[in-house]
């Protein structure tokens, strides 16, 4: 099985599936879930300075023998580390034992994100980087990063979800041909999510499990996805949502449980200030 791909606004295709890596804090199990993702057919990896496991990525990567160019790898740039953008990605090429990324993106828009872009430009221009991108960006961060850059956004990677669903930040980001990435797509398991009445019968309907459905979901509004699991079998589950397609009424269904409630930090708020001045731990 192919995962689809996107195209993104410069061409590169991206699969619109991958797995993601936050909180993945045992090596040993590290390793074993990305060997099992890739038997699956997992090509697609998203990790960030901030998650401390770049280079038990790489070590993953390097033991699987894995093509380089049959992957597709994430890694995103911290606040802290603003001051000097070249220096951060250096350090997480190092960590990934990689020459290039696919995708690097800014992982919160904290004071000094536009110069940051502008160095991030200079990298994607040397070709060190196939597309870069915005993490966590609202219209308005946008809109400010749009008064400094040449180059527009490939991708605004957001939290989103059927709690969650930002039907105008969506807008936006179609009329600005910026693809959308849905981080913690599937709540991250909160707030009941699993157990909600509507997604259930969905899911009963489907003869799917209830992630499933949630992935199938995003998938059908062309976001891009990738779910953490470090489980063989939820791993397996997670790809297996190509072989069914949910109707435009269990589609608008979904679209009425938004209750735009974010499991994630405001990003104007003083503890979210205060987070991204923490420099990476880097293992
Ligand atoms: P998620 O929505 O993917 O939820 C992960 C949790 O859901 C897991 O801990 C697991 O307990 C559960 N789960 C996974 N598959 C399941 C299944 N089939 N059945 C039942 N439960 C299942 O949340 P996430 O990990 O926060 O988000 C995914 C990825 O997004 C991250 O790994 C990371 O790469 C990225 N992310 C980015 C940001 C950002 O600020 N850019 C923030 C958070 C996460």
């Amino acid at each position: 099985m192919t995962v689809p791909t996107i195209t993104l606004n410069n061409n590169v295709q991206i699969p619109q599936l991958g797995m993601g890596v936050f909180k993945m804090k045992d090596h040993e199990q590290f390793l074993k879930a990305f060997q099992w993702a890739l038997d699956i057919g997992y090509r697609h990896f998203d990790t960030a300075a901030i998650y401390g496991n770049e280079k038990w990525l790489g070590e993953a990567i390097k033991k699987s023998g894995i093509d380089r160019h049959e992957l597709f790898i994430t890694s995103k740039l911290w606040p802290a580390e603003f001051d000097d953008p070249k220096q951060a990605f250096e350090n997480s090429l190092k960590r990934l034992g990689l020459d290039y990324l696919d995708l690097y993106l800014i992982h919160w828009p904290a004071p000094g994100y536009q110069q940051a872009w502008q160095a991030m430009e200079k990298l994607y221009q040397a070709k060190k980087i196939r597309a870069i991108g915005v993490s966590n960006f609202m219209i308005k961060h946008l809109e400010q990063l749009q008064q400094v850059s040449q180059v527009t956004p490939a991708v605004d990677q957001i939290e989103l979800h059927p709690y969650l669903q930002r039907p105008k930040l969506l807008q936006y980001l179609q009329q600005h041909n910026i693809a959308v990435e849905a981080w913690g797509p599937l709540g991250q398991g909160r707030n009941g999510v699993f157990d909600e009445p509507v997604l259930q019968d969905l899911a009963a309907k489907y003869h799917k499990s209830v992630a499933q459905v949630i992935l199938r979901w995003h998938l059908q509004r062309q976001a891009i996805i990738f779910p953490k699991s470090v489980h063989q079998q939820r791993l397996q589950q997670n790809f297996d949502i190509f072989d069914f397609e949910l109707s435009s009424a269990d589609m608008q269904a979904i679209a009425r449980l938004d209750k735009n409630q974010p499991n994630g930090s405001d990003p104007n708020s003083d503890e979210f200030l205060a987070q991204t001045k923490l420099r990476p731990v880097i293992n």
